[in-house]
């Protein structure tokens, strides 16, 4: 809150890892150079590498090699490809912004030499995480209302506190401060929802991230609009200035929610997203209020009444969704509706616990998100894979619901796909976007390792991130930021809290 299916990836057991066929290597036994695991792989080319597989030309070095800009490497390579792949002592050959090999380190090399070579001892790599809902500029109010009803915490304190501060220098500090967090937790896509979308896909274009960016669509007065009509017409200026002017950022429709929006409001909010050609993010069936509203306001159900409407007439992002019925899910299959699970906000606003394991029996793409750090208070992607997984296991009092792959998938490759990016982040595979992370696993927090998956779940964090490359650009090299200048971004956050607290608490005498 502010303001596809998951398939059976992974054969890991604990105490070894089966890899699946790899695509790109020979028939091969790969040792796993620390502990028991050995992993054989078969081939589905029986030949090494491909060039010709290769998306973007690379010139032959003297030695016969294809140049290629960036090779990264690690002890495991956690693919998240449809069949599951691990490879043992394994790596990515990267060109411009794409990935154009996968395999075997030592195949990779003898085929491609890099411009520059990340080393992999003690490091896992994985596609970069995909935060499928944000309100990144809230990283500035984390903790100015705790332990809050949601309607309560809203409308008294989240509302007044925005029309009061938020502009867009505010929206540029606290993205920033956001993109920080991310990255140094290997985030590499976010969908964000918040007021001036200019300044946020400005802010994502320097710091070099991938982000589906949002227009907030909302009628009361906001930090940057009057009312549903003039936050609207501002969204599809928005859409048409960004579309296609960056190939990492998306600009999208934010319709905040059924009860900030009426009926016409949201279905002109859908008319408009489909001329524009852009994606729509909403808050669908987050709380027990919405839920209630609706059935008083319009004798039916949030997904009912999108439904009837026309509102899920294109592609559609659902943030929440805790209160689904059993005669809405199916709906959400049809209609392609991405799913973004957010248990830790929906925790800490008891606004409940979302069927996930349901939905994903129907066949709904589900991913995982953060919400704003308002209502987390953080943007930690780790702690929600591990509080989906235990949520979920515990409400429906059966252990072997949202198993590790199933929660690794919907913060990755399932992410991918609920918000429709699935064809270019996501996975390690040829022809993807270079959207990637090594994260160490030589901490003594991480001895012994049996399953690495397992242990990409159950025990990192985001401190575990190493290097976090975005569209074939390092953005963070051995937890050194390259893209934001740190002590910066702290120190304007910082006054800018400073000036929010003393408002505050004038305000509150
Ligand atoms: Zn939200």
């Amino acid at each position: 809150m502010w303001g596809g299916q998951v398939p059976p990836l992974f054969f890991a057991r604990a105490g070894r890892v089966r890899m699946a066929p790899v695509r790109l290597q020979a028939d091969h036994v790969m040792k796993n150079n620390s502990l028991i695991i050995i992993a054989l792989a078969t081939t589905l080319a029986g030949c090494s590498p491909q060039p010709s597989d290769a998306p973007s030309a690379t010139s032959a070095a003297d030695d016969g090699r294809q140049t290629v800009d960036l090779i990264v490497a690690g002890d495991h390579v956690v693919t998240m490809d449809g069949a599951g792949t691990v490879i043992e002592d394994g790596a990515v050959a990267i060109t411009e912004n794409l990935i154009v090999a996968v395999g075997p380190a030592a195949e990779i090399d003898a085929d491609y030499r890099g411009t520059e070579r990340l080393d992999g001892t003690g490091r896992i790599v994985m596609p970069g995480l995909i935060n499928g809902h944000s309100h990144a500029a809230m990283t500035l109010l984390r903790g100015v209302a705790d332990d809050l009803a949601l309607m309560d915490w809203l409308n008294n304190y989240i509302f007044p506190a925005e029309v009061e501060f938020v502009d867009p220098e505010f929206v540029r500090i606290g993205t920033e401060l956001a993109c920080w967090e991310m990255i140094r937790g290997g985030t590499t896509t976010f969908v964000d929802m918040y007021y001036y979308p200019d300044v946020i896909a400005e802010v994502v274009d320097r710091c070099g991230m991938r982000a589906y960016v949002s227009a907030t669509v909302i009628d009361q007065r906001s930090p940057d609009a009057e009312d549903a009509a003039d936050s609207l017409d501002k969204a599809a200026r928005f859409a048409e200035r960004w579309k296609g002017a960056n190939s990492r950022i998306t600009p999208i429709f934010g319709p905040h929610a059924n009860y900030t929006l009426n009926a016409e409001q949201l279905a002109a909010t859908r008319t408009a997203a489909n001329d524009a050609g852009v994606p729509i993010s909403i808050h669908m069936s987050e709380s027990p209020f919405e839920l209630q509203y609706s059935k008083d306001t319009y004798g039916m159900t949030t997904i009912e009444l999108m439904e009837s409407i026309g509102f899920l007439d294109g592609p559609t992002i659902g943030a929440h969704v805790v209160w689904p019925t059993d005669q809405e899910i199916p709906i959400l299959a049809e209609r392609n509706v991405g799913v973004i699970h957010n248990p830790t906000s929906n925790m800490k606003i008891a606004s409940g616990i979302a069927p996930i394991a349901a939905m994903l029996d129907a066949g709904v793409r589900v991913g995982l998100g953060t919400d704003g750090a308002a209502s987390n208070n953080d943007l930690d992607m780790w702690e929600e894979m591990r509080l989906a997984s235990f949520l979920q296991k515990v409400e429906q009092m059966d252990p072997e619901v949202l198993s590790a792959p199933t929660v690794l998938t919907m913060a990755t490759s399932g992410g991918a796909e609920a918000i429709g990016l699935g064809d270019q982040v996501g996975s390690l595979e040829v022809g993807m976007k270079a959207d990637l992370i090594q994260v160490a696993f030589d901490d003594v927090h991480h001895v012994p390792t049996y399953d690495v998956i397992s242990h990409l779940v159950f025990v990192s964090d985001e401190q575990d991130v190493a290097t976090v490359i975005v569209d074939g650009r390092i953005l963070m090299r051995d937890r050194d930021m390259l893209t934001i200048d740190t002590e910066r971004v702290a120190a304007e956050a910082r006054a800018l809290a400073t000036r929010i607290q003393a408002a505050l608490e004038a305000r509150n005498r």
